[in-house]
């Protein structure tokens, strides 16, 4: 009975994932980083890694799912937690209607239960192509409620990232998710529960000043921009030109923000070898 149950939540995700189309449907994709030219089948089997230089595309909330969960044990929290528009900001409900429309999302996470290589955790991932993945109240509620659920069920916890940053829309609602979030996680933390913190192109503002850099552990993806404000902003104000690959996940994992850079091909491995070595660890109160 399980293994029915099982099987139509692998058939979901499979779904889910492939309606997660950042990418051109053609036959052959352009890598935007070396400009090569690749058969769209030889890029998917990469998990949209550039086969020439190792570029990582930006991937949907449900696909990335799908290549980090065990078959079957997708199970996802809040499914139905839409956004509100508290402001009555002008043109708002409008840009959430083509969001919701270009992606198949009600918000801009997915959270969800799930085992990774055998082990259980709670698992949230940030979608970038609605609205930026942008952090609103109701995102901000959705990976509140995912943290609770990982301390109230003593598991690990993983959050993948990729943001444009708080969303400006919702004002000070939006804000408000950073010390939300971040009290979340500090009991998270009292209840020594393990949260590892998954950075991806781009995480930045709000985001990147919450959640996304309180990781015990901080993974990010080859070359994603991770910072506060981006380069272009920086450079105007202090008026200097910045470093080589300023901001870039080896950037800061050379400067100590990033604890590793991982490879998307290797982030499932990495992340299961992590909750096993994990598994008997943690204080317990
Ligand atoms: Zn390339």
């Amino acid at each position: 009975m399980n293994n029915i149950f099982a099987k139509r939540r692998d058939r979901l995700l499979a779904m889910k994932a492939a309606r997660d189309s950042y990418i051109p449907r053609e036959q052959r994709v352009t890598c935007p980083a070396c400009g090569g030219q690749f058969v769209r089948r030889e890029v998917s089997q990469a998990l949209w890694v550039c086969p020439g230089c190792g570029h990582h595309w930006p991937v949907g909330a449900y696909y990335r799912l799908s290549t980090l969960l065990d078959s079957g044990s997708f199970r996802e929290l809040n499914g139905k937690l839409p956004p509100a528009d508290p402001l009555q900001f002008p043109g708002y409900p409008a840009k959430l209607a083509e969001a919701r429309r270009k992606t198949g999302l009600d918000e801009a996470a997915v959270t969800a239960l799930g085992t990774i290589g055998g082990h259980r955790c709670v698992i949230g991932v940030l979608d970038g192509r609605f609205l930026m993945g942008s952090m609103s109240a109701a995102v901000g509620e959705k990976l509140t409620q995912a943290i609770e659920t990982a301390c109230r069920r003593r598991l690990p916890l993983i959050l993948v990232s990729a943001s444009g940053g708080a969303r400006m829309q919702e004002g000070i609602l939006s804000l408000m998710q950073m010390a939300k979030t971040a009290g979340a996680l500090a009991r998270l933390d009292r209840r020594g529960l393990l949260y590892i913190s998954v950075l991806t192109h781009p995480t930045t503002g709000g985001v990147t000043a919450s959640f996304a850099s309180l990781g015990d552990i901080i993974l990010a993806e080859p070359g994603a921009l991770i910072g506060f404000a981006g380069p272009r902003v920086i450079q105007q104000t202090i008026g200097e030109t910045l470093p080589e690959g300023f901001q870039r996940a080896e950037y800061q994992q050379e400067h100590g923000f990033v604890d590793a850079v991982v490879p998307r091909g290797q982030l499932r491995d990495t992340l299961a070898l992590l909750l096993r070595l994990h598994e008997k660890g943690g204080r317990h109160d």
